[in-house]
């Protein structure tokens, strides 16, 4: 039981092995071509992805260019210091909540989309990211599983001077600017994965590991982060979650992204994303430092000359 789901030319697919299934065809008709409505209904995509040896393959995954599995979620959340390590690293005290922001949905892209970067402070961060199959409002811990669809890897890529250049930061736009948030290869259902509880975690940047951890070091977990949120919001079919990101990124000691620059990311089970760095403009303030940024500026700098 269970599937993975793909997103190819902006039509759904079941993936196993490298074939491709379009759903529209061997569903014959009774899921449409739209990723988002595959969504709506787990339990026959189970199904179907059961019986894929049944049907004919409609190509091969190294023949086509993979879109994001879900490319139109209603919302996208995202999780700051949610790994120790990262907390320790940052100098912040361990999150007594979870410290949640948004990405815009309209930043979310595919697994090999290129990454556009408007300064030179462009940061990755490798996270675990669930998506949300059965809506629901004030779910309990204990049940927070059932609503989940599946998982995938995502990319909280994020401009460090705009995270920063609000009094008091505010997140949102310095992590949403458009290609900020691949995510892929595949959506995975639970079924799929031998152990979500515990997926080695990595990125690495032009072939430099940057970030190995595993996501059972998460400081508040899947089904915490899917009860917090749905006693405020109502979680809908759809709906992203980016968990948080293990130490190791870019701003603690300076090594931002860089044009050219291959970022590499995998998880356990889930796979990888590969997209490419290219840096097409200066936005308005990519020159200005932030009060809460150069902070962060002077630590790396002294970090690196620890190091030295
Ligand atoms: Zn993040």
């Amino acid at each position: 039981m269970g599937f993975k789901l793909a997103n190819i030319d902006g039509r759904a697919a079941l993936v196993s092995g490298e074939d491709y299934y379009d759903l529209e065809k061997i569903s014959q008709g009774n899921f449409s071509q739209d990723p988002m409505q595959a969504l709506e209904a787990l339990s026959e995509l189970s199904a179907l992805g059961a019986q894929l040896d049944n049907f004919e393959a409609s190509g091969q995954l190294a023949d086509v260019e993979l879109g994001p599995p879900v490319p139109n979620p209603k919302n996208c959340y995202a999780v700051g210091l949610n790994y120790r390590n990262h907390a320790e690293e940052s100098n912040m005290a361990m999150p007594p909540v979870p410290m949640v922001f948004t990405k815009h949905t309209s930043c979310i892209s595919g697994p090999t989309a290129d990454i556009e970067m408007r300064s030179d402070y462009v940061d990755y961060e490798a996270e675990l990211v669930a998506v949300i199959g059965k809506p629901g409002k004030d779910i309990a811990k204990e049940i927070a599983w059932q609503h989940v669809a599946g998982l995938c890897v995502g990319q909280d890529i994020s401009d460090r001077p705009m995270q920063f250049s609000a009094a008091p930061p505010q997140f949102n736009l310095g992590k949403s600017f458009d290609t900020f948030g691949p995510i892929g290869p595949v959506l995975t259902s639970l079924e799929s994965l031998q152990d979500y509880h515990s997926m080695e975690i990595q990125c690495d940047v032009s072939g430099e590991l940057r970030q190995k951890d595993n996501v059972s070091d998460l400081i508040f977990d899947i089904p915490y982060l899917i009860a917090y949120l749905s006693e405020i919001v109502t979680l809908k079919t759809g709906d992203i979650i980016f968990t948080g990101t293990p130490a190791g990124v870019g701003v603690i000691d300076g090594k931002y992204l860089r044009d050219g620059d291959m970022l590499t990311t995998s998880i356990e089970g889930l796979g990888t994303l590969r997209n490419r760095c290219v840096r097409i403009a200066d936005h308005s303030r990519a020159d200005i430092v932030p009060e809460a940024f150069s902070k962060l500026l002077a630590n790396a700098r002294e970090k690196a000359n620890a190091g030295k």
